[in-house]
C-alpha cells in the first residue's frame, strides 16, 4: 500500500485512544476545561455510567461564537502559547474536545460572558454541524452522548455501568479536593449524588473532610513546607488512621490530580518507621512548583509528571512528612540493640504439624479453657522477681537453669513455659536452654489464619448472629465489591447485605472471631478487594478474606495476657504449620541460647 495521509477522522480517533479511555477520561478532560475557564461551579450529570450520556455544565467565561468551531478543532486552544514549560492551566494539548467528538456525540453550547446570546455546535463521527443561536444564560455546557459508539472495540473494554459510575466519582472527587472554593455537583443514576459546597480557598479541611470523611479530618497533621522555592502543604493522616491499600493518596503538582510513583514512594518512605509495612497512610499533598521545573507533557492524559529535580521534591516530601508525624509520635531508639540482635535467630517453623482440627477445634485466647498443662499456674512475673543483687550467690560457670528457677518443665516444650508479658506485646518464655520472645499479635494472627484455613475445607463456619445489624458507610464501588463477593463471606459465617447505594449492613460475623469490630473489618475486606479485583481467583480471594479475618480475631498487642493463655498460645504456635511466620512474612517469635546469654556477659 502506498504511503497517504490519514484522514482527519482517523487521526483524532487514533489520538483519541490515549485520551479518552473510559467514560471518567471524559469527565476528567471537561471538568479540567470548565476549571480552565474560571467556573466558581462545576454540575456532572452522567447516564449509564457515562455510556449514554455525560453533561457539564459550568459558569466559566465561556467561548466566544467564532471560535467554538475551533475548540472542537485538533491542537486548538487558547491556552498554551509557544512555551510548553510555562504551563499553568490543566489543560494545554488541545486535544481533549476533538477526541471526544471523534468517537462520541459531542455538543457543546456556551455564552460568553457579555455576550447576549449563546450558541452551540455539534460534532458527529467528526463532522461539525453549526453554530447556530441556543439558549443558555451562562458559561458552558458541554454534552456527550453515546460514548464509543462508533467504536464498538472501545465499548468492549468498558466495565459495569457501575464500575464506570464509581470511576466517574472517583475522577470528580480527585479533581474537587484541589479545588475547595469551587462548587461541584454529581449526579448520576439511581439518585446518587455528591454536593460539595464551595468553601475558602485557602482553607481546604472541610473539603478534605468532606471527601475523605471527616475521621480522616480529625486525625490529619497539617503539612507545609518549603525547600528551594518548592513548596508543599497538605494533610495526612496519623500513623494510627492506617488503610489496607493506597487508594486513599492523593497527590497533586500545581493543583493537577497526578499518579507519580516517585511522590508516592516518598510517601510510603516518611510513614517506613510508624508504620506496618502492609498498612498504608491517607494523604493529601499538593507539591507547587514552578512550572519551568516540571514537565506535564509526558502522556496526552497528564496524570504523569517529570521533575527537573526529583530528589528535591522527594526529599521535601519526605523531610516534611517526618518532621510532622514526628510531633505526634514517640520513636524507639534501637540503635545500641543491634549488637544483641545478631545473637537472636528466628525460630523456623514446627517441622512436624500434627494439630487436629477435628479433635481439638480452635479456641480464641479470649475464653481460656483453664486447662493449663505442665502444672504452670505460678504467677507470671515469678522468675522476673530480682532475688536480690548476690553476684557470689552462683558458682562460676554454674549451669544456669539450676538455681532460682521455679519448677516448671520448661523442657518440655519447644517454645517453653510463659514467663512474662512484657509492653502488654511480647510474651517471654524459657526453654531448657534459650530465651524466646514472642509477637502475641502476629502469633496468634497467624494461628487464627490456619484454623480458618483448615476449618473452611470441612465446611461454612459457624456465625454468630448480631443482635442489631451494624450499617457500614462505605463508597459505592466498595459496597460493590462486597456484594459481589458475598458467598465467600457466608463462607466464614459474615453476613453481609447491601443496604442502599452506599452503605452494608452487617448480620452476623464469624463465631471465631469473638468480640471484634465489625466496622472497621468490612471496611479492611472492602480495601483489600479494591486491591485485588475480581481477577484474583477463587482461593487467593478466600486466602485474602482469611488473612484479613484473622488480623481482626487476634490478641491485639496492648492486651494483658494471663499466663494461662500465654501458655495456651506457645502450645498452639507449637502444633500450627507454618506458626513461625506472621501472615506479612515477620517471625513470629526469636529464641536467643542461654549460651549466648552467657557469652553477651562475657561469661563464655
Ligand atoms: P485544551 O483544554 O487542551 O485547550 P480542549 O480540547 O479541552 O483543549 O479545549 C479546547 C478549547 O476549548 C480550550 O482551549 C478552551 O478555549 C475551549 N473550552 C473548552 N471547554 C471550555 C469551557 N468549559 N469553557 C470555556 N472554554 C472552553
Ligand atoms: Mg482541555
Amino acid at each position: 500500500m502506498p504511503i497517504r495521509q490519514l484522514s482527519e477522522t482517523v487521526i483524532d480517533r487514533i489520538a483519541a485512544g490515549e485520551v479518552v479511555e473510559r467514560p471518567a477520561s471524559v469527565i476528567k478532560e471537561l471538568v479540567e476545561n470548565a476549571l480552565d475557564a474560571g467556573a466558581r461551579s462545576v454540575s456532572i450529570a452522567t447516564a449509564g455510567g457515562g455510556k449514554t450520556l455525560m453533561r457539564v455544565t459550568d459558569d466559566g467565561c465561556g467561548i466566544p461564537v467564532c471560535e467554538l468551531p475551533l475548540a472542537v478543532r485538533r491542537h486548538c486552544t487558547s491556552k498554551l502559547s509557544e512555551d510548553l514549560f510555562d504551563i499553568r492551566t490543566l489543560g494545554f494539548r488541545g486535544e481533549a474536545l476533538p477526541s471526544i467528538g471523534s468517537v462520541a456525540r459531542l455538543t457543546l453550547r456556551s455564552r460568553e460572558r457579555g455576550a447576549d446570546e449563546a450558541h452551540e455546535i455539534e460534532v458527529q463521527g467528526g463532522r461539525l454541524s453549526g453554530p447556530r443561536p441556543a439558549a443558555l444564560s451562562t458559561g458552558t455546557v458541554v454534552e456527550v452522548r453515546d460514548l464509543f459508539h462508533a467504536v464498538p472495540a472501545r465499548l468492549k473494554f468498558l466495565k459495569s455501568e457501575r464500575a464506570e459510575t464509581s470511576a466517574i466519582t472517583d475522577t470528580v472527587r480527585r479533581i474537587a479536593l484541589a479545588f475547595p472554593a469551587v462548587r461541584f455537583e454529581l449526579s448520576g443514576p439511581d439518585r446518587t449524588r455528591l454536593v460539595l459546597e464551595a468553601g475558602a480557598e485557602d482553607d481546604p479541611l472541610p473539603r478534605i473532610g468532606a471527601i475523605l470523611g471527616s475521621e480522616f479530618a480529625e486525625n490529619a497533621v497539617l503539612v507545609d513546607a518549603e525547600r528551594e522555592g518548592v513548596r508543599l502543604t497538605g494533610h495526612i493522616g496519623l500513623p494510627t488512621f492506617h488503610r489496607g491499600n493506597a487508594l486513599h493518596q492523593f497527590v497533586y503538582v500545581n493543583g493537577r490530580p497526578v499518579r507519580d510513583r516517585m511522590m508516592l514512594s516518598a510517601l510510603r518512605a516518611a510513614y517506613a518507621d510508624v508504620m506496618a509495612r502492609d498498612r498504608h497512610p491517607v494523604a493529601v499533598l499538593f507539591v507547587s512548583i514552578d512550572p519551568a521545573l516540571v514537565d506535564v507533557n509526558v502522556h496526552p492524559a497528564k496524570a504523569d509528571v517529570r521533575f527537573r529535580d526529583a530528589g528535591l521534591v522527594r526529599g521535601l516530601i519526605v523531610g516534611a512528612l517526618r518532621q510532622a508525624l514526628a510531633g505526634v509520635t514517640v520513636r524507639p531508639d534501637t540503635a545500641g540493640a543491634s549488637g544483641l540482635m545478631a545473637r537472636f535467630r528466628s525460630y523456623s517453623a514446627p517441622a512436624q504439624a500434627n494439630y487436629d482440627f477435628a479433635t481439638a477445634p480452635f479456641r480464641p485466647l479470649d475464653e481460656p479453657s483453664g486447662s493449663s498443662r505442665g502444672g504452670l499456674a505460678e504467677p507470671a512475673d515469678a522468675a522476673m522477681r530480682f532475688e536480690g543483687f548476690a553476684p557470689q550467690a552462683r558458682a562460676e560457670r554454674e549451669p544456669p537453669a539450676a538455681a532460682s528457677q521455679p519448677a516448671a518443665p520448661s523442657g518440655d516444650y519447644p517454645l517453653g513455659a510463659a514467663r512474662a508479658q512484657i509492653d502488654r506485646a511480647f510474651v517471654v518464655a524459657e526453654t531448657g536452654d534459650s530465651l524466646v520472645i514472642v509477637d502475641q499479635h502476629a502469633a496468634h494472627e497467624r494461628l487464627v489464619y490456619e484454623a480458618l484455613k483448615e476449618a473452611l475445607h470441612a465446611r461454612p463456619l459457624p456465625a454468630q448472629m448480631l443482635l442489631i445489624p451494624e450499617i457500614v458507610d462505605l463508597p459505592e464501588g466498595d459496597v460493590d465489591r462486597l456484594d459481589a463477593e458475598a458467598e465467600t463471606f457466608a463462607r466464614f459465617g459474615l453476613t453481609l447485605e447491601r443496604f442502599g447505594p452506599g452503605a452494608i449492613a452487617v448480620r452476623a460475623v464469624p463465631a471465631m472471631l469473638g468480640q471484634t469490630d465489625a466496622a472497621a473489618l468490612v471496611r479492611d475486606l472492602a480495601d483489600d478487594l479494591a486491591d485485588t479485583g475480581s481477577g484474583a481467583g477463587l482461593q487467593e480471594r478466600v486466602d485474602h478474606v482469611a488473612a484479613t479475618m484473622a488480623c481482626h480475631g487476634s490478641v491485639r498487642s496492648g492486651r494483658v495476657l494471663k499466663v494461662e493463655e500465654m501458655n495456651a498460645l506457645l502450645r498452639q504456635m507449637e502444633t500450627t504449620p507454618g506458626s513461625g511466620q506472621c501472615n506479612h512474612g515477620r517471625p513470629t517469635f526469636i529464641e536467643l541460647k542461654i549460651r549466648d546469654i552467657e557469652k553477651l556477659f562475657g561469661r563464655r
